[in-house]
Formats: C-alpha cells, sequence, structure tokens
C-alpha cells in the first residue's frame, strides 16, 4: 500500500451464536459465556479517509438504518480508529464511513462488526503494523464480540465472547433471519436473563458437544437440531412475538431455528434455496417481521477490499 493512500476500506460480516450458554454473572459485572460463532455473509462495510492534520475524526453513516447509529465517540469504529492511532503514535485525523447492511442493535454484533473493520482500515491507512495478536487484543478492548469479528468463520467463544478458537468444521450452511425494525438493547436482555434465572442455581457455561460434532461432520441437519440460545427465553420475554416468528420456521420446515444472541433477530437454518426463498415469503407474509434477509455462512471475517 503506497504511503499516500488516503482512503482504506474494509468489509466486515454479521455474526450468529449456533450455540450461546450463559454462565454465572463474574465480578467484573460480564457474564461467563460459551459460544460457537458463525460469521455469515451480510456485511457492512468501513472506510476511513485522512484528514487535514488537527481535524481529528468525524463519521457519517448511510443505510437503511443509519438513523439508529451514532455519530460520535461512543460508536465502536470511532473507538478502534482513536485506539490505533495510539498504537501508530498518529494523530487521529480521519473520516470514518459506515454503510450498514447488519441490522442495528439486532443481535448480529453490527457495532463490534465495524469496529473490527475500523481496526483494520485504521492499522493500514496509518501504517500501524500491527501484529495479528496485538489487534486482537485491541479488539477484546473494544468489546466482546470484536476479536470474532476479525477472524471469521466458525470458531468457540469463551470468557466473555472475547477468546477465540477456531472450530472444526466442514460444510455450507443456508441462513434466514426475520428482521425486526425495533432493536433490543443488550444489557436489558441480560438483565431479563438474570430475573428469569433468580433463585435458580447458574451453572458454568459449556460448549454442546453434539453441536461441535454436528460441524465436525458437516451435518445441517444435526447443526439445526442443536442451535441453542440461553438468553432466547429472555429475548421471548420482552418480545413474546419473536416466539411465533420462531414457529413460523420450524412450520415451514427450517432445520433448526434460534433467537440470534441477544435479539430479536431470528435466525433459520434451512436446507437448500429453495427452502430459504419459501421461508422467506412465510416470514414476509406473516407480518410479524419488518424485513428478511438471507445468507450463507461460514464466511471470512474483516477484510480489505481493492478500491
Ligand atoms: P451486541 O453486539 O451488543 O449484541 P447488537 O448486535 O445487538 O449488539 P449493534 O448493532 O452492535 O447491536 O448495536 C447496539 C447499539 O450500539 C446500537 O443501538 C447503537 O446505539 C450502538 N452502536 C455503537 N456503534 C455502532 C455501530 N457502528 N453500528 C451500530 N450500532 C452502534
Amino acid at each position: 500500500m503506497p504511503s499516500s493512500t488516503t482512503s482504506v476500506t474494509a468489509v466486515v460480516p454479521a455474526k450468529i451464536n449456533l450455540a450461546l450458554s450463559v454462565g454465572p454473572v463474574r465480578v467484573d459485572g460480564f457474564h461467563e459465556l460459551a459460544t460457537v460463532y458463525q460469521a455469515v455473509g451480510l456485511y457492512d462495510e468501513v472506510t476511513v479517509t485522512r484528514r487535514n492534520p488537527g481535524s481529528g475524526i468525524s463519521m457519517t453513516v448511510a443505510g437503511v438504518e443509519a438513523d439508529a447509529v451514532p455519530c460520535d465517540e461512543t460508536n465502536l469504529a470511532w473507538q478502534a480508529a482513536r485506539v490505533v492511532a495510539a498504537e501508530a503514535d498518529t494523530d487521529p485525523d480521519v473520516h470514518i464511513h459506515i454503510v450498514k447492511r447488519i441490522p442495528v442493535a439486532g443481535g448480529m454484533a453490527g457495532g463490534s462488526a465495524d469496529a473490527a473493520g475500523a481496526l483494520l482500515a485504521c492499522d493500514i491507512l496509518w501504517r500501524a503494523s500491527l501484529h495479528r495478536e496485538r489487534m486482537l487484543e485491541l479488539a477484546a478492548e473494544l468489546g466482546s464480540d470484536v476479536p470474532f469479528l476479525l477472524h471469521g468463520g466458525t470458531a468457540v467463544g469463551t470468557s466473555r465472547g472475547e477468546c477465540i478458537t477456531s472450530a472444526m468444521a466442514r460444510g455450507a450452511y443456508h441462513w434466514v433471519f426475520a428482521l425486526s425494525d425495533r432493536g433490543l438493547s443488550t444489557p436489558r436482555v441480560y438483565a431479563e436473563c438474570d430475573r428469569l434465572r433468580t433463585g435458580a442455581k447458574v451453572v458454568e457455561p459449556v460448549i454442546p458437544a453434539g453441536l461441535m460434532e454436528a460441524l465436525l461432520v458437516g451435518d445441517p441437519k444435526r447443526v439445526g437440531a442443536e442451535l441453542a440460545n440461553d438468553l432466547q427465553p429472555a429475548a421471548i420475554s420482552i418480545r413474546p412475538e419473536l416466539d411465533m416468528v420462531l414457529e413460523i420456521g420450524r412450520d415451514a420446515g427450517a432445520l433448526g431455528a434460534v433467537v440470534s444472541g441477544s435479539g430479536p433477530t431470528c435466525a433459520f437454518l434451512v436446507a437448500d434455496d429453495e427452502a430459504a426463498l419459501d421461508l422467506a415469503v412465510s416470514l414476509s407474509a406473516s407480518g410479524l417481521c419488518s424485513g428478511v434477509a438471507r445468507a450463507e455462512g461460514p464466511v471470512a471475517g474483516a477484510r480489505l477490499t481493492d478500491s
């Protein structure tokens, strides 16, 4: 990349949790998690462009839900740019433009994806030459899901989700997503999960052995049957209609149906393109979701584009 480079673009996928096991609350306030992530082909685009010295950071966001995304220092991509500038020992004079295609507050880690994209793009823009390990450390400080969005593919996440190990996984998976135009706050869903478990013994989180075996052999039917999310009862408790959305998928013959992360997006694993199309039609006709998206997984994590 020439030193005169003024603009760098990264594309970053969304994630779903094939399994999300939520353990006890830790002393730092986070829940101990064991999760199996998969990166799926819904992409945000993050472009960083040099600004004049002393200009600082500015940001614009485009896309369907752009209005719901903050364009200030609370945006995770803004924070990522600041962190890379500090590592590169340079001033963070940069404009960040995000094209959102990942649902906002949808349980698919869109904000974390943008942070991963900004880390990667700013590293190139400012020639920070961060080692992969350092970038993963910075990612983990920005948010629990950010390291996975750099990693991509299918991977196990432990601790609060930021410790990533590649999963032995075969096969390509067809997903259909039921979207909602009313996002769910992740802290609120965790709080509801805690409330629903009041008085119950909360055990250490586990990675389901059956899911890992199904991924190892690449059997979508078994993977579908093993989808699991401890946050699902909490998301449904806040948004009861999500139960009906999941039911539509099961009735339509989906191999598996699960709330994605903290919701409200619902993810359906289907056998092929034809099944995906049929389910998309049923979901759209139900009037219970604001839109439907289709994607394949697993896909690569954050990567730079040629432009
Ligand atoms: P989580 O990763 O916590 O599960 P999510 O995937 O459900 O979150 P996000 O799309 O990441 O949801 O957004 C959660 C909130 O974070 C939004 O409501 C928004 O206020 C804030 N936010 C900060 N940065 C971004 C960003 N780059 N894109 C979208 N939302 C962002």
